[in-house]
């Protein structure tokens, strides 16, 4: 399956990993056995003592209850039989040290997934969560352990979650392969967000590809060939110089402004989730950062960032857009987002459990602290406040409630920050797109999360593959909560950004102007042919599409309807 389009070719380069945790597999010899052994044992004592400096932070933040999972974890880490099994891994197999715990923990998690017991099923992530942490350590410790790819490369791996992908330049990276990832999941995202191609769903890629093995990877059609033959080589490299002189043509449009071929200026802004994709936004001229993403930071830590690491990291980010706008996202973790030490409640349903603001109401020091950095970058900076996940009124409420609070300790401390500063939803949950007029009476403003709003309104949870084929940005009834929600947000008077992947989609672009969209925040490498899409789209053809789509009933006869406005146009 295709996550992110664009074509290329290259060495393949092959990762083991305990779930986001990716390790270098390699041969040692004999010589080197005591060496590894001996960082083994370095990094048992360190994940040892982290983890019980973590149980002590989550018992002060979350709870004793939740700080005791970190204590048991430190006892599983000083176990004998975890410790027993990796050595002779090391000493038979003869491979290095981080390969052997990828290789012994997945066999404790196989024997964990497999038993009946749900409560002993569910050890079996705290399993992967030591041995990522073991891992950590052995990554400290060791330099070459960084993972330094071969320019060039194309990573192929059993999963790629976005915490890992920070342990390599993505920029040196010419293409993805992956066994599991949806194409709404956030590596997917992320791999869109720097052009770089990506397929996943094929089966057992990492062992069925070898490092070294040539590999084209054809993210158009999703699909990856291995060692490929002289004729379909010569077709892709014919491909691959269409596409870079297109690509080259739009880089032409570049200071051109986002307006359409009747007038309109429809904004054009950029989603980012570290501070280099600021960078990208600039680069790329965007209006300014219309969704940061703050989960990332968290991601890639192994404990809370301070409230001062994140003011230092956003305000990065703030400065470098500046004077143009910066919409900061409170975290949204929970559903298909986990942080290793913000132990969640079991849920047999993560999407439907605590997430985002919901989430962040049940931690109010979690949230306390986070809008305290975001309101000391409103100090200089153009600074919005968006929630995720919201349901209805009262979640403002309570957030407004945390906020108030917040200012106020900043004030008593002589802290500088914009008393006005603007606070938004995004529209992802069916009842908040229901209620976007209610909410317009205590909100300045909207982002449309049609990533989440699809999975909920029809029911298709967005990183499952075996419903991926419900989850359709085109079903009838999504159009019709966009134009409802824009509509709705018209009459209030409040400004709507729409987010989600379908607005970086230029195949999708009339079509949501015409449901009533008037600004578009997208991957920074997604802006340039968006923007291509917005100046050849008239209002009124595009109304006319969006009038003709609302009287489909199905997905199908919508996407005919696109495909034979795309022939037309041609
Ligand atoms: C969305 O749901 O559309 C969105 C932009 O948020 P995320 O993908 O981070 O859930
Ligand atoms: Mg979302």
């Amino acid at each position: 399956m295709s996550v992110s389009s664009g074509i290329a070719h290259g060495a393949a380069y092959v990762l083991s990993s305990v779930d986001e945790t990716l390790v270098v597999r390699r041969s040692v010899d004999a010589t080197e056995v005591d060496a590894e052994l001996a960082r083994f044992d370095v990094a048992l004592a360190a994940a040892e003592k982290e983890l019980l400096a973590l149980g002590e932070d989550v018992a002060l933040r979350i709870g004793t209850s939740e700080g005791d999972i970190f204590a048991a974890q430190a006892l599983v880490v000083r176990d004998h039989s975890l410790h027993r099994q990796v050595v002779s891994a090391v000493q038979q197999n003869r491979v290095n040290v981080e390969a052997a715990v990828a290789d012994v923990i997945e066999k404790f998690v196989r024997a964990f997934d497999q038993v009946s017991d749900p409560h002993l099923r569910e050890r079996a992530a705290d399993i992967r969560d030591i041995g990522r942490r073991i891992l950590a350590a052995l990554a400290k410790d060791d330099e070459s352990s960084v993972l330094e790819i071969p320019e060039g490369s194309i990573l192929v791996a059993d999963e790629l979650l976005p915490s890992a992908t920070a342990r390599f330049e993505l920029s040196r990276v010419h293409a993805l392969v992956t066994d599991r990832g949806g194409k709404f999941s956030h590596t997917s995202i992320l791999a869109r967000s720097s052009r770089i191609p990506a397929v996943s769903g094929i089966r057992e890629a990492p062992l069925k590809i070898k490092t070294g093995d040539h590999l084209i990877v054809d993210g158009v059609s999703g699909v990856v060939f291995v060692n490929p033959d002289e004729s379909i080589r010569g077709e892709y490299e014919r491909l691959e110089a269409e596409l870079s002189g297109y690509r080259a043509g739009l880089q032409k449009g570049l200071d051109l402004p986002s307006v359409t071929l009747d007038g309109t200026a429809v904004p054009l802004l950029a989603n980012a989730s570290k501070v280099s994709d600021t960078e990208a936004a600039c680069l790329y001229r965007a209006d300014g950062i219309g969704l940061y993403r703050t989960e990332f930071a968290f991601s890639i830590r192994g404990a809370f960032p301070s409230e001062d690491e994140q003011y230092q990291l956003l305000k990065r980010a703030a400065e470098r857009i500046h004077p143009r706008k910066i919409v900061l996202r409170l975290l949204d973790v929970g559903g298909d987002k986990q942080l290793s030490y913000f132990p969640l409640p079991p849920t047999r349903n993560p999407s439907l459990a605590q997430r985002g603001i919901r989430l962040l109401l049940k931690h109010p020091d979690v949230l306390k602290g986070q809008l305290r950095a975001f309101l000391r970058v409103s100090a200089e900076h153009p600074v919005s406040v968006l929630l995720p996940v919201v349901g209805g009124i009262e979640e403002v409420r309570a957030t407004r409630a945390v906020l108030a609070q917040a200012m106020a300790e900043l004030g008593a401390e002589g802290k500088a920050f914009n008393p006005n500063v603007p606070l938004g939803a995004m529209i992802e949950v069916p009842s908040a797109a229901v209620l976007t007029a209610v909410l317009a009476k205590e909100l300045d403003f909207f982002s449309l999360g049609t990533n989440d709003l699809v999975q909920y309104v029809l029911a298709a949870d967005r990183e499952n593959d075996s419903v991926g084929d419900y989850y359709q940005p085109l079903h009838p009834a999504v159009l019709r909560v966009i134009h409802f929600v824009a509509d709705a947000a018209r009459d209030a008077g409040r400004p709507l950004t729409i987010c989600g992947e379908m607005a970086g989609d230029p195949a999708y672009t009339e079509l949501l102007l015409g449901l009533g969209l008037r600004q578009f925040s997208v991957a920074p490498g997604e802006m340039l042919e968006v923007k291509n899409a917005i100046r050849a789209a008239t209002l009124a053809d595009a109304e006319a599409l969006a009038t003709a789509a609302l009287a489909k009933g199905s997905t199908s006869e919508i996407e005919e309807l696109l495909e034979q406005r795309r022939l037309a146009r041609r």
